[in-house]
Parts: C-alpha cells; structure tokens; sequence
C-alpha cells in the first residue's frame, strides 16, 4: 500500500497502523488472500476499501470469537464482486435521496408547502430501493463466500456464528440491519434447493 493510500485508509476507516498480511489457503486458486489488518477496540469489523483492499480488526475478531475464514472470504466476495460499483453508486443515488426526503420532512413540519403523504412515500421508496442494493451486495459476497467453503462447512460455520451476539448499540444494529440481510434469512435463502445446488 502506497504512503497516500495508507494514509488515507487510516484516516477514513480510522483504523490506526495496518499491518500487510497473507492468509494462505488451498480453497482458492491463487493460494493466498492479501489483506490489512489493524488493531482497535471498536465495533468496526472489516471491509473491502474504496480503495478495494481488504481491511480486518483482530481485535474485534479476537473478541466476538468470530470465524476468520468466513469474514476473510466474504470479504473476498466484496472486492471480486464485478457488480459491487453499479451497486454501490445505486445505493448511494437512493440513499442520498432517501436523506433528502427526511429532511424535506422535517422542513415540512414547520412549512407544510408539500403533503406528507407524498414526503412519506418517497421515504419508504429510497428506503426500500437503498436496502435492496445493500442487501444484494452483501448476499453476492456472502454467496461467494458459501461456494468457496462449500454448502455443508459453510451452513456449519455460520450456525456456529448465529449464537455470537454483537456489542452494537441500538443506532449500529439499525444501520446494520438496514444495510446487511439478517443471517437467518441468508441461511434460508441459500438453503432452497435452487441455490443450494449452486453451492454443494
Ligand atoms: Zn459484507
């Protein structure tokens, strides 16, 4: 990582030193998954970058008990994604517009210029159209994630790590859940014959 990348990532994921790692493995063909490491007692678990490299804090890996290979391929899923920039300028489009729309409706306690009915649809519709983006990012890295491990290992992990519980606040768990599907969905979608056959 070039000193402005480096500088920049710490500064917009404030994630303090990242430390170069290789995680070697025989379930891809390249062998080895480059990525970022860093130390901090947050509840930032990891990313892919804007700068598409993937950044993972130990600390809260270490402390949730969270199972790398899961994170690490997921993550992976994230940075091959050939999709991930349309939908990530269209979650972005709907989610501008969906901040738009709330201040427009706080204005409009006050002015009442334009009916709330239609300030409240256009809400639900930003809402809706951002979710659905955000939730197909997450569903395609995690599909990713699950054919590499293979269907059996993949469902076995994922049980183990549906009885983890995070230490989000209220204001976290709501962006969370508006941008990532809840595991029990993904596990119920994934495991339809349709999809499974896919991953087996
Ligand atoms: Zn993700």
């Amino acid at each position: 990582m070039n000193i402005i990348k480096s500088f920049l990532t710490k500064l917009i994921y404030k994630t303090g030193n990242l430390i170069l790692e290789n995680y070697k493995t025989k379930k891809i063909k390249e062998k080895n998954i480059m990525y970022y490491s860093f130390n901090k007692n947050n509840n930032h678990i990891g990313q892919v970058t804007i700068f598409n490299d993937i950044i993972i804090n130990k600390t809260y890996i270490k402390k949730h008990n969270i199972n790398f290979e899961l994170l690490i391929f997921h993550e992976l899923g994230h940075k091959k994604d050939n999709l991930k920039i349309v939908l990530m300028i269209l979650a972005s489009f709907f989610g501008i517009e969906l901040i738009c729309a709330s201040l427009i409706f706080l204005i409009n306690i006050f002015t009442y210029i334009i009916s709330f009915e239609n300030i409240i649809n256009g809400i639900i519709t930003n809402l809706i159209l951002f979710m659905l983006c955000s939730w197909i990012l997450e569903l395609r890295a995690e599909f990713y994630c699950a054919k590499t491990l293979r269907y059996n290992l993949w469902i076995k992990k994922r049980n183990l790590l549906k009885k983890t519980k995070n230490s989000f606040s209220f204001f976290e768990n709501l962006i969370y859940y508006v941008t990532h599907p809840p595991i029990k969905l993904v596990i119920k979608l994934f495991s339809i014959n349709y999809f499974k056959k896919k991953l087996i």
